[in-house]
């Protein structure tokens, strides 16, 4: 078995690695990443000849976006995910394809190329053994959003598992990751925050929650920017154990992807009733931009994509409060470097419509995270304890962070591949 990297090697973002078994070929995962004016997609990927199986770990672009390119490039074959998965890189894949085309960023993939993907996807249940040509595959709760999963192929000789990206610890939304595995031969685990400890979660939640309260008893309202995908539900239900003296809106994105989340089966979400229960009956769906300007007239809790307040009815809620000091803004996640998140965090402000707006409201961040910090992710290896561990999906210190603790461990074979690096395991 050998593995050729084609993205995500000492970076994040478009994750695609290379399986090569008995004259076969594989890919897991076949990301996009965003990077200043346009798109990258894997490298190497025009002239690979005949591709027999894709394995998608989870629906974030950074995993599943370049599906309609390989298509496009005529690499068909069938592509397995969960059926949660594939329920989201719908819904996100038909997004991004109509914001790129909006941006000018040029998809390098038209709009049959998305239909195409839809026949070719298999859906696969979490913790079943699948045969396909001349490997076996199981996929495992990965713990990170909900559908993720990590994977396991053999071949009869080796085994290899892939965590796509991991979470340990349970969180408001998704059960934690399933780490239990026998005799591997290669782990290749993602490293997003191998070189961070993230907080307490149950200690931020309260800290959260407080926060919410106290703007609303100042009489301001509270904006809160999250991720169309796991924070926007993990953030419903934390909502849910307060009583907040003022309305909860809904807004943007996310609404479509709660939807699929609450109506697609998956034995790995949790809190599916409180979820139900949040979007279906207590919260306010904003549903039209003259509804939305309507709601900002008074005291409110408005839940809303984009995360990173790239974009998105975020835009909408802060042109319309940024001047107010009662006013509070409480980021819910990693905010990437040149992000309007990662201006207000620093600088204090954002652009809107290109002006440099200094934002007079309340700004926080609370560190809720889908992915494991780096104690999780050590216990993560110490688990599956395999012969060679690969290190991929994070930025250059992250990775180097890892690399050199589990090389004083003596353990493990240690690798931290470069674009293009291949690997027998
Ligand atoms: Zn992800």
């Amino acid at each position: 078995m050998k593995l050729v990297f084609h993205g995500a090697a000492k970076e994040v973002g478009r994750s695609c690695i290379e399986v090569q078994t008995q004259g076969d070929r594989y890919l897991l995962d076949a990301g996009i990443k965003f990077k200043e004016g346009g798109l990258a997609y894997p490298e190497n990927l025009v002239n690979l000849p005949d591709v027999d199986g894709i394995f998608i770990s989870h629906a974030h672009e950074d995993h599943a976006g370049a599906l309609p390119l390989l298509e496009h490039y005529k690499i068909i074959c069938p592509i397995y995910c969960t059926k949660l998965t594939y329920g989201i890189s719908k819904v996100l894949l038909k997004d991004s394809y109509k914001i790129a085309r909006i941006k000018n960023l040029h998809p390098a993939y038209t709009k049959i190329d998305l239909k195409q993907v839809e026949k070719d996807v298999r859906f696969v249940k979490y913790d079943h053994l699948y045969k396909h040509r001349k490997i076996k595959f199981v996929f495992r709760n990965a713990g990170h959003v909900p559908g993720s999963a990590m994977i396991t192929i053999t071949d009869g000789e080796k085994k290899l598992v892939y965590t796509g990206d991991t979470k340990l610890k349970t969180t408001e939304l998704v059960k934690g990751a399933h780490t239990f595995y026998e005799d591997v031969d290669a782990l290749i685990i993602e490293s997003t925050y191998g070189d961070r400890d993230l907080p307490d979660r149950a200690e931020t939640r309260e800290q959260f929650l407080a926060k919410i309260e106290e703007v609303i008893a100042r009489g301001g309202s509270v904006i809160i920017p999250v991720f169309a995908l796991g924070r926007a539900q993990d953030v419903l239900i934390m909502l849910a154990e307060k009583k907040f003296k003022a309305p909860i809106y809904f807004d943007g994105m996310a609404k479509r992807l709660t939807q699929r989340i609450l109506t697609t089966p998956d034995p790995y979400v949790n809190n599916h009733a409180i979820l139900d229960e949040m979007f279906n009956k207590k919260v306010i769906h904003i549903g039209s931009p003259k509804h939305r300007e309507h709601a900002m007239k008074s005291q409110g809790i408005f839940v809303t994509t984009s995360g990173m307040v790239q974009g998105g009815p975020v835009m909408s809620y802060i042109e319309e409060m940024w001047h107010d000091p009662k006013h509070a803004i409480l980021l819910t996640g990693f905010q990437c470097k040149r992000t309007n998140g990662r201006h207000l965090l620093d600088e204090g402000f954002i652009y809107i419509d290109g002006w440099r707006t200094y934002v007079k409201c309340e700004i926080l961040k609370f560190g809720f995270s889908g992915h494991a910090d780096k104690e999780d992710l050590k216990e993560i290896v110490r688990r599956v304890d395999p012969k060679k561990l690969i290190f991929q999906h994070g930025d250059p210190e992250a990775i180097e962070a890892m690399r050199s603790w589990a090389e004083k461990q003596n353990k493990w074979r240690v690798y931290a591949p470069e674009i293009g690096e291949e690997i027998e395991v």
